[in-house]
């Protein structure tokens, strides 16, 4: 019997292993098995599938281990990882390891941590898992093959998974950064009054010290509504202070322990939801039920604020009725908080959040909570795609046109709106799209008829849109326009919004205090030594970083060119225009969201919160505040520098600016209509900037599409981008070249480059590409694809090419 086996690597594709006689009742697809491969380096890959047939050609190494007594991945999911790796031209090994999480990819080298926080009672553990425990607890670390050493035995993941499960230990290196067990104080009955008999005794005899007799009470009261008590549960509801709790427990009568608390609250599993559709979310709730009845895919072209996620939650409702799993997309981490929130009012337990920032124990248990049917709705980022569902019903994918759906690095450079479209197929499961600002790919694909389209084009509780504003900075003497990018039209507007008790959003895409800095004397501008790009200069951390690499560098005080010692700080980041608000508006709480501010795990969920509770006036922020929030009391939006993002190198240019303002500009005024924005620009006359201020996006639609048909670019071609690094330039301009000549032959027509992008060194590689527009027919760009492979392995089998990083891209978003 042989294997065909998914090992978490960039292998050319799967081999093939025997399975020895004894482990071949065991072997099932979707199960773990240990290999050793090159120099005995030994991992654990998932078996893909069982091979009748004896390979030809060479003979295959046994496998050395089987991990699981039942799959850990479906079938369903192999077949997700198999479409993702063809699609996007990557190896099934490489999308294991985007999708499963760490603690399931354990293998012999792999290193169990002790968990400090863990009681010592072992008396729940079985002989060998205390074997286990009490060495770890010694030596604070085993290697797996010192398991297998202790146990003697060979099959150890058993064992390692129950005491994964039971806490004892974690797997892995990255746990090295320390997860922290959250644990509470429970408060028990002692024993002794567990009968109703003893207990009465005890209540009628009370004497002294009335206080405590209300606290045991409360505390009565409490056990039987809600079974399980908390001490901080236990003083609120008692008015009660710790010392007071503390008289009871020293009598013998209550019992005080601390217990872990589940890492993920479970909350009772609710199905109330607490509102009514209007008319129109009515409506459209309707029409979208009446367009699954014959298609898959539905965009819910909703303006922004007019209510989608309600009629989302209608939709999950229905789902979990009927018993079946729904997976709700959203494009960024930092958009599920505020989410999750939202939605667990309503629907309590059911829903669960899953993203990479999850440590891998965290992960581990929503991935068994989805595997067992238990957690019926999912809300995550792109990874939560690779959940294993096994009865899934619907996928929402909300903000569908973000460009953040599509990975870019590392492989699988996979898109997670496409995939999810695939994957839905697998289920017959129905994939909604929503969106104030679709892409023109999918707007396309409705008016192709692939898709249904339903449209929600009021905003709930007839509010009105935002009224759009421009500034002609033209206007402005270029003096003024150096000191501050605040016209004096802003800062009214800003003064007006903070005496009606407003909140503000001030928008600019650039972070860091300057972007860039300029020698006064000889016009010398400080570049990053490893990347073809400018330094920006960062005030709080008083350095120059590179926003490409991350590098920093010293403020310079002298020019590395002529010697003078006067930079000029050219342009606005996100750092200087929260200086100047804070400035003009001394008594305003300002605030600032961008990359840098918010490097911690909670910072951007704190600013949020804070942001909603209107204990900061003016936000002040780069992409980051655009998205999705919903905030009830901001009615101004100030989009600092719009030909910043009209001017923009890309074909998507258009659809991007228009995305970004329509969207930023959907944060203003979204519960009273009250809302303003004021873009500030010099180019008056773009088009785009009439679209967003009759926030028409038909006619964006339409402007953008005859652009796309002429230049041949999506949606009427399909995309194929390869990118050539290495660091000698010439080196990677000939074997962008080799790729070039050898797919001109039959692909010349689609071809272009090699060329070198506007930014064309990073960290020191040098960045060549290649770029095809090819025409939509499967067989041309599955052909195009296998072509791009074998020059791929031509060229790598040149030693001078060896060290050439080359990346192919399907469907490529900058
Ligand atoms: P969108 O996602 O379309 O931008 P939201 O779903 O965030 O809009 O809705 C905007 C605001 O209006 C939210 O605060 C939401 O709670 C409120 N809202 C929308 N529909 C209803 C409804 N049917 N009942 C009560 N509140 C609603
Ligand atoms: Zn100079
Ligand atoms: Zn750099």
């Amino acid at each position: 019997m042989f294997v065909e086996v998914i090992i978490p690597l960039a292998l050319p594709k799967n081999y093939t292993w025997q399975v020895p006689e004894q482990m071949q009742l065991a072997i099932v697809p979707g199960i773990r098995v240990e290999v050793a491969l090159r120099k005995n380096k030994k991992y654990a890959g998932i078996v893909k599938r069982v091979v009748k047939e004896i390979p030809v050609g060479f003979t295959p190494s046994p496998i050395l281990n089987i991990l699981d007594s039942s799959p850990v991945v479906n079938d369903t999911q192999l077949k997700l990882w198999e479409w993702i790796a063809q699609y996007y031209m990557c190896t099934e090994g490489e999308v294991m390891q985007a999708a499963i999480p760490a603690n399931l990819k354990l293998s012999s080298e792999s290193v169990l941590q002790w968990n400090e926080e863990r009681t010592l009672d072992f008396s729940d553990l079985s002989d060998s898992e205390f074997i286990i425990a009490e060495a770890l607890e010694i030596k604070g670390e085993l290697k797996i093959s010192e398991v297998q050493q202790l146990l003697d035995i060979n099959n150890t993941y058993p064992v390692i998974k129950k005491l994964v499960e039971k806490r004892v230990c974690f797997v892995w290196e990255e746990l090295k950064e320390k997860y922290k067990q959250k644990t509470e104080n429970y408060i028990l009955l002692h024993p002794k009054y567990a009968q109703e008999k003893e207990l009465e005794e005890l209540l009628n005899n009370w004497s002294r010290a009335p206080k405590q007799m209300e606290l045991l009470l409360a505390y009565l009261h409490l056990k039987n509504t809600t079974g399980i008590v908390t001490q901080p549960d236990l003083l609120k509801k008692a008015n009660a202070s710790a010392a007071q709790l503390k008289g009871l427990i020293e009598k013998g009568i209550l019992i005080g322990e601390r217990r872990n608390t589940d890492r993920l609250p479970s909350l009772p599993k609710l199905l109330s939801l607490d509102f009514k559709l209007s008319a129109a979310q009515e409506k459209a709730l309707a029409s979208i039920k009446e367009i699954f009845e014959s298609k898959t895919v539905c965009l819910l072209h909703g303006i922004t604020a007019s209510g989608k996620t309600q009629v989302y939650m209608k939709l999950i409702e229905e789902q979990i009725q009927l018993g079946k799993q729904v997976l709700y997309l959203l494009p960024e981490i930092a958009l599920t908080a505020q989410m999750i929130r939202r939605l667990q009012k309503s629907l309590g337990g059911h829903i669960a959040i899953y993203h990479s920032k999850f440590n891998p124990n965290e992960r581990v248990e929503i991935w068994n909570k989805i595997n067992s049917g238990e957690t019926k709705v999912v809300l995550g980022a792109r990874s939560a795609l690779f959940l294993p569902f096994n009865n899934l019903g619907l996928i929402i994918c909300d903000e569908e046109h973000d460009a953040s759906y599509k990975q870019q690095d590392p492989a699988p450079r996979y898109h997670s709106r496409d995939a999810a479209i695939y994957y839905a197929s697998l289920f017959d499961a129905r994939v909604l799209l929503g969106s104030a600002t679709p892409s023109i790919e999918t707007y396309f694909n409705v008016q192709q008829n692939k898709y249904g389209l339903v449209e929600l084009l009021e905003r709930y509780g007839d509010v009105a849109m935002p009224v759009i504003e421009l500034i002609d900075l033209k206007q402005i003497p270029a003096k003024q326009r150096n000191e501050s990018p605040l016209s004096p039209s802003l800062l009214k507007e800003i003064q007006e919004t903070l005496e009606a008790k407003k909140q503000i959003i001030l928008f600019q895409n650039r972070r860091g205090y300057a972007p860039y800095m300029i020698c006064d004397t000889c016009g010398w501008i400080p570049h990053c030594n490893h990347c073809d790009v400018t330094l920006t200069f960062h005030k709080g951390k008083q350095k120059l970083s590179c926003h490409y690499c991350g590098t920093t560098y010293p403020v310079l005080q002298t020019c590395l060119a002529c010697g003078n010692h006067h930079f000029v700080q050219k342009n606005f980041g996100t750092e200087k225009i929260e200086e100047l608000v804070a400035e003009a508006f001394p008594q305003a709480v300002i605030a600032r969201m961008d990359y840098d501010s918010v490097k911690g795990k909670h910072d951007h969920d704190n600013l949020i919160k804070l942001f909603e509770q209107h204990r900061i006036d003016i936000l002040v922020g780069t992409q980051m505040v655009v998205k999705g929030l919903d905030f009830e009391k901001v009615s101004l939006v100030g989009i600092i520098d719009a030909d910043g993002i009209l001017n923009f190198t890309d074909f998507r240019v258009n659809e991007r600016a228009y995305q970004l303002m329509e969207q930023v500009s959907g944060r203003a005024g979204r519960k009273d209509g009250l809302g303003k924005v004021v873009v500030q620009v010099t180019n008056l006359k773009h088009p785009v900037l009439q679209f967003v201020q009759q926030h028409n996006y038909q006619s964006l639609y339409q402007f953008e599409i005859e652009n796309r048909k002429q230049f041949h670019y999506p949606p009427y071609t399909r995309l194929i981008q390869v990118i050539f690094k290495h660091k000698d330039k010439h080196i990677a301009e000939e074997a962008a070249n080799i790729m070039q000549q050898g797919l001109s032959i039959q692909f010349g027509a689609y071809l272009n480059g090699p060329s070198q992008p506007i930014v064309d060194r990073i960290r020191n590689q040098y960045i060549w590409e290649i770029l095809l527009k090819l025409p939509k027919d499967s067989k041309t760009v599955h052909n195009c694809k296998k072509m791009i492979h074998q020059q791929m392995i031509i060229i790598q089998n040149n030693k001078r090419y060896r060290s050439v990083h080359i990346i192919p891209n399907a469907d490529p978003i900058y």
